[in-house]
């Protein structure tokens, strides 16, 4: 199965996608990573769903990225006593550790850690930054503030505080269990929420031990302030726009979105832009016209991918919607325009062989009008390098590592293919030359470019580029 697009999609699986008919009809439309998000479900919704997914890639020999999405260090208030409370502006409502039902007066706020980070002054945003409070006096297990914006509360309301670095591990004792959970089942990559410093990644890196890709999210504003070390510390990052536009103005956001997309091409980490891309069809079957042009903006800043969230978890038209965004992105990729900003924004290969390999690659493609890049990766590093190359035609990721194979999904313009590894360069060709054809990527006679390392069969860098002539065995 061939794809035409080289952004990828990833959709995430809720009560809306959970049958194999669905699932199988998202992946077929165009969906390259499933994410499953641990904010919501039991273990046992997640795990269903991850046989599926299974399932499914044993049934059509194609390898699918599994990201588990951690709900991090989310802020709640707790619950009311007579159901939902209007808070008018101006008049005052108290947060405390007191875990009695709330009032219209005050309501738990049961994070210990985070009376002490307040202070006079610092505003609390509420659902999602549709109420706002500010903090007049505060102590250690309180805070009396005054709302500056009213409106509804309700039970378990999301809090954010955008302009403290709060004293809090990303993974909370529900994200350690779920993330045990997830490694045991064995998901392909592990996304953190509100990563606020590099630390914070350093600790999951630990935990995590290899055995999935350590995503970061960046809704935190804290975490701007260091974010080429956090990326660097990372193997893929998220413009997660949903709380990020609650902590920032949403005029900050677009701005936000292009900075960390370059920063993160420029340092080789894929990076997916997430959240609200196509918000309506949850509803209707068909985008805004806004929606359209948000989900192409992505994909011309360079994206590796773009992300669907209730629009498939929860959305009456899951399966439109990964359709339509693939068709945004084939559109995209079909502009001259597009391969010119990728030309304009190439970023500088590093001085490794991999890189200088890559880049040749690239370009030994582009004169010969090459069908296809086929790099052998053990880690995927190759095919990574390769894709922050941005080369005008298909990459394949060949890969004896089951592993690999399914962490390859998310990364731009990569197929990835399944297969044992080289012996010899006959073999190396031969290889190479069956997974083109057997995917559709070249017919006899076409050429194609091969990296690799030598000798076979030991993992190391990528010292060889190989032009090689299709041929029908
Ligand atoms: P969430 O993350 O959907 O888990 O909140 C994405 C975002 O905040 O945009
Ligand atoms: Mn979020």
């Amino acid at each position: 199965m061939k794809r035409q697009h080289r952004t990828k999609i990833v959709a995430t699986l809720g009560p809306a996608s959970s049958s194999a008919e669905t699932i199988e009809a998202l992946f077929r439309a165009g969906s390259d990573v499933f994410r499953l998000n641990f904010s919501h479900g039991s273990h046992n919704d997640h795990r269903l769903r991850y046989d599926i997914i299974r399932d499914l890639e044993q049934r059509l020999g194609r390898p699918i990225a599994i990201l588990m999405d951690l709900q991090g260090p989310k802020l709640r208030v707790g619950t009311f006593a007579k159901g939902p409370i209007d808070l008018a502006p101006g008049h005052g409502f108290r947060l405390d550790l007191d875990p009695a039902a709330g009032d219209g007066g005050r309501v738990t706020l049961p994070h210990e850690e985070i009376f002490a980070a307040l202070k006079a002054g610092t505003e609390l945003l509420l659902d999602d930054g549709k109420i706002r409070l500010r903090v007049r006096r505060c102590g250690k297990d309180f805070a009396e503030t005054t709302v500056v914006t009213g409106g509804p509360l309700s039970d378990r309301k999301g809090v954010n505080v955008p302009g403290v670095v709060l004293p809090l591990s990303p993974l909370t004792p529900k994200d350690r269990a779920d993330l045990a959970f997830g490694l045991d089942i064995g998901v392909d990559w592990v996304a953190l929420s509100f990563v606020q410093r590099p630390e914070d990644i350093a600790e999951a890196r630990r935990l995590i031990g290899g055995r999935a890709g350590v995503l970061a999210k960046l809704e935190k504003p804290a975490a701007m302030d260091s974010l080429e070390q956090i990326i660097a510390l990372s193997d893929a990052v998220m413009v997660a726009r949903g709380d990020l536009g609650v902590e920032m103005p949403p005029e900050d956001v677009p701005v936000l979105q292009k900075r960390i997309v370059r920063a993160s091409r420029k340092a080789g980490r894929p990076v997916i832009v997430a959240t609200q891309m196509l918000e309506s069809m949850i509803k209707a079957p068909t985008p805004t016209r806004a929606e359209a042009s948000d989900v192409a903006t992505a994909v011309y800043d360079g994206a590796d991918a773009v992300m669907l969230s209730a629009e498939t978890a929860s959305g009456d038209y899951p399966v439109e919607a990964v359709s339509i965004m693939n068709r945004i992105i084939e559109r995209v990729e079909k502009d001259p325009l597009y391969w010119k900003i990728a030309e304009a924004e190439r970023v500088e290969p590093e001085a490794t062989s991999a890189d200088a390999i890559g880049a040749a690659a690239r370009q030994t493609a582009h004169t010969l009008s090459a069908k296809a890049i086929v790099t052998y990766t053990t880690s995927g590093s190759t095919s990574l390098r390769i894709a922050r190359e941005r080369p005008d035609v298909p990459i394949l990721g060949l890969t004896p590592n089951l592993a690999t194979s399914r962490r390859l999904p998310l990364i731009w313009g990569v197929h990835s293919v399944y297969t044992e590894d080289a012996r010899n360069f006959p073999d190396m060709e031969d290889k190479a030359i069956a997974a083109v054809l057997g995917d559709g990527f070249a017919v006899d006679g076409d050429r194609i470019v091969i990296t690799a390392g030598v000798p076979f069969g030991t993992p190391g860098a990528t010292n060889i580029m190989r032009i090689a002539r299709v041929r029908k065995a």
